[in-house]
């Protein structure tokens, strides 16, 4: 028989963890990096949800979805059900509700809806118990979109590039981060910094790393990605780069980056 300490341990173990990756800056590495570590999570066993929350669609066109099935956008407007929109990906174990451009209407019908911060939680919270991660890729900006994320998650994980204006706005992510926090979101952690496109051979971005590595201490994490041509390829083959050269240095700068979030949840 099972004691209710067991119970409560099995559903402890299945509630999902669910991960925001958000930067306001476009072109940061949010996209890839959500994608790379959550199907490096998957190739760990784990059971991953990506959720595109970007009418760009990015995440959805780097693992080859179906169009013509529903999306977020039906999902939050609740044309259809979160189940009814999960596809599969070339990864095993990695799933994924897309997006497109219908997006940048739900938002503004969003808008003038009460309570309109909880919209994509309300629909996470039905399929808590289904994965063990739920990675969110925001669009560039701090609107309300990239709000739903981060009130929806347990973490934030924010990708930076190591450049000098990469830094800019970080600190307004940081005061966003914290007003959720205060109010929306008690929960909300971050994660941690990861750094992307880091070139060792430039003295600027050796720069941004000691910089931020200093003020975040060990919310930074220690696999830097590298800028690696293979990781800009793969997206245009539809697939995570585990599957389309799981051999490059961007590949395996991505598997260890998993492993660090796993420990770190
Ligand atoms: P947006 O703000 O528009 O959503 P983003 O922050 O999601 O952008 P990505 O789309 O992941 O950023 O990356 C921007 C571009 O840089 C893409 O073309 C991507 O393929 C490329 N890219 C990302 N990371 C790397 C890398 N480590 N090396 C080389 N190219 C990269
Ligand atoms: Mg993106």
């Amino acid at each position: 028989m099972l004691t209710s300490v067991s119970i409560s341990s099995i559903l402890i173990f299945m509630i999902a963890k669910k991960i925001v990756f958000a930067n306001q800056k476009g072109g940061v590495g949010k996209t890839t990096t959500a994608v790379n570590v959550g199907a490096y999570l998957a190739k760990a066993g784990k059971k991953v949800l990506l959720v595109d929350f970007d009418p760009q669609g990015n995440m959805s066109s780097s693992v080859s979805v179906d169009d013509s099935l529903p999306g977020i956008y039906e999902v939050i407007s609740e044309k259809a059900t979160l189940f009814e929109a999960v596809q599969r990906t070339p990864v095993e174990n990695l799933f994924i509700v897309s997006s497109d451009i219908n997006l940048t209407g739900a938002s503004i019908e969003l808008a003038k809806l009460e309570n309109n911060q909880f919209i994509l939680k309300e629909q996470l919270d039905k399929v808590n118990h289904e994965w063990d991660f739920i990675l969110i890729d925001c669009p560039p900006s701090l609107g309300l979109l990239t709000l739903n994320g981060m009130v929806a998650s347990d973490y934030v994980l924010v990708p930076l590039q190591c450049e000098y204006f990469a830094l800019e706005g970080l600190s307004m992510l940081l005061r966003t981060i914290h007003t959720i926090q205060k109010s929306l979101n008690k929960d909300l952690a971050l994660l941690g910094v990861a750094f992307t496109m880091f070139d060792s051979r430039t003295r600027l971005a050796n720069e941004v790393v000691k910089d931020v590595s200093a003020y975040f201490k060990d919310k930074t994490f220690r696999s830097k990605i590298p800028r690696n041509v293979r990781l800009s390829e793969a997206p245009s083959h539809g697939l995570p780069i585990v599957e389309y050269d799981a051999k490059c240095a961007g590949a395996v700068a991505y598997k260890n980056l998993a492993k660090e979030v796993i420990e770190r949840v």
